[in-house]
C-alpha cells in the first residue's frame, strides 16, 4: 500500500498534519516517485511581494483535495509513492544565496529516481530547479506557462531576478531551444519585440491572445507530437491566468488564460516525460479568499496525475 492523503472521515479536513495534501511527510525523496517541495522564496519578485507564503497557504488549501481525478480517472496514489518532503531552507537575506541553496537541495533530491513538484515561491525558483535539473537530464525541453517571457536581460542590474530565469537558463545551456513552448504571454513590454528574443533563438512563443475563446487542447497535442519521450520540465506561473481566476499575485496581466484553460495545459501534458515541475507565483497577502491558493493546489495534483507512472481507474 503506497502513501494516501489522510482522509477527511479519518480526520477533519481542517484538522491534521499541514502537508501538501495531508500526505506523509518525508525527510528525504529515499525511496519516493514523487514528491512535494515547498520553496517559500518572494526577495527576487520585482513587484508586490509575498510569495514566501505560497507553499504555506497553498497546502493549507490543498486539505480538501481528493486523491481521485473525476474525470481524467487518473489514480496516482495506487501506483506512486509519494510525500511531502518540506520547505529548501533558502536564506531571506541573500537571493544569490538562496539560489545555491535551492540548487543544492535538489542537487540531493535527484540523487534519487523521484519527480519533484514544487510548491512557490517567486519564479527566480526555476533557474536553480533546471540547473539540477539538465545535471542529471542534459539540456532540456520546457513547457512555461506564463503571462510574461522571464528573459530579461538583468533586472535593476542584477542577473537573478523572477523576471530572468529562462534568459540565464538559455545562456547556460539548460534548455533545448527548439523544445522550449511559452504560453500564455500577453501584456505591455519594454519595446514592442520583447517575445522576439525568445522566438529568434527557436522558442516557440503562444501569446494569450492565440487561445481567446478556444481550447488549449490542440496546442497540446501538438507540443506533445513535437516533443516526443524527451524529458520535460514544467513550469507553471499562476499569472498565466486571468486575475479573474488568479488574483493573489505580484505582477497580473489582464486578458489571461481560464482556468479550465489551465486544466487543459496541464492535462494536455499527459503522455510527455515530464521529469518534474513547479507552480510558481502565488502570493497570499494579495489572495484573502483564498481562490489563488486553491487553484495552485487544484493544479498541483493535476501535475502529479500526468506523471509518467500514474495509473488510471477505468
Ligand atoms: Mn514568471
Ligand atoms: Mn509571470
Amino acid at each position: 500500500m503506497k502513501n494516501q492523503p489522510l482522509g477527511g472521515n479519518e480526520m477533519p479536513r481542517f484538522a491534521g498534519p499541514g502537508t501538501m495534501m495531508r500526505l506523509p511527510a518525508a525527510a528525504s525523496a529515499a525511496g519516493l516517485d514523487a514528491c512535494f517541495i515547498g520553496v517559500p522564496l518572494d526577495i527576487g519578485t520585482s513587484n508586490r511581494s509575498g510569495t514566501r507564503f505560497g507553499p504555506k497557504q497553498i497546502r493549507a488549501e490543498s486539505v480538501l483535495l481528493r486523491p481521485y481525478n473525476m474525470w481524467t480517472r487518473a489514480a496516482p496514489f495506487d501506483s506512486l509513492q509519494v510525500a511531502d518532503i518540506g520547505d529548501v531552507p533558502i536564506n531571506t537575506f541573500d537571493l544569490k544565496d538562496s539560489v545555491r541553496r535551492i540548487e543544492a537541495f535538489y542537487d540531493d533530491v535527484l540523487q534519487h529516481d523521484v519527480r519533484p513538484l514544487t510548491l512557490g515561491g517567486d519564479h527566480t525558483l526555476t533557474l536553480p530547479i533546471l540547473r539540477s535539473m539538465a545535471k542529471k537530464h542534459g539540456p532540456l525541453a520546457l513547457v512555461h506557462v506564463d503571462a510574461h517571457a522571464d528573459i530579461n536581460p538583468h533586472m535593476f542590474g542584477e542577473d537573478i531576478a523572477h523576471g530572468t530565469p529562462f534568459r540565464r537558463a538559455f545562456e547556460e545551456g539548460l534548455l533545448a531551444p527548439e523544445h522550449v513552448f511559452q504560453i500564455g504571454l500577453r501584456g505591455t513590454g519594454y519595446t514592442a519585440e520583447d517575445f522576439d528574443w525568445a522566438r529568434e533563438r527557436g522558442f516557440t512563443v503562444v501569446q494569450a491572445e492565440e487561445l481567446w475563446h478556444r481550447s488549449a487542447s490542440p496546442l497540446m497535442a501538438k507540443i506533445r507530437e513535437s516533443l516526443g519521450d524527451r524529458p520535460v520540465y514544467l513550469s507553471f506561473d499562476i499569472d498565466s491566468l486571468d486575475p479573474a481566476y488568479a488574483p493573489g499575485t505580484g505582477t497580473p496581466e489582464i486578458g489571461g488564460l481560464t482556468t479550465i484553460q489551465a486544466l487543459e495545459i496541464i492535462r494536455g501534458c499527459h503522455g510527455l516525460s515530464l521529469v518534474g515541475a513547479d507552480l510558481v507565483e502565488v502570493s497570499p497577502p494579495y489572495d484573502p479568499q483564498g481562490n489563488t491558493a486553491l487553484l495552485a493546489a487544484n493544479l498541483l495534483f493535476e501535475m502529479l496525475c500526468v506523471l509518467p507512472g500514474v495509473t488510471y481507474r477505468v
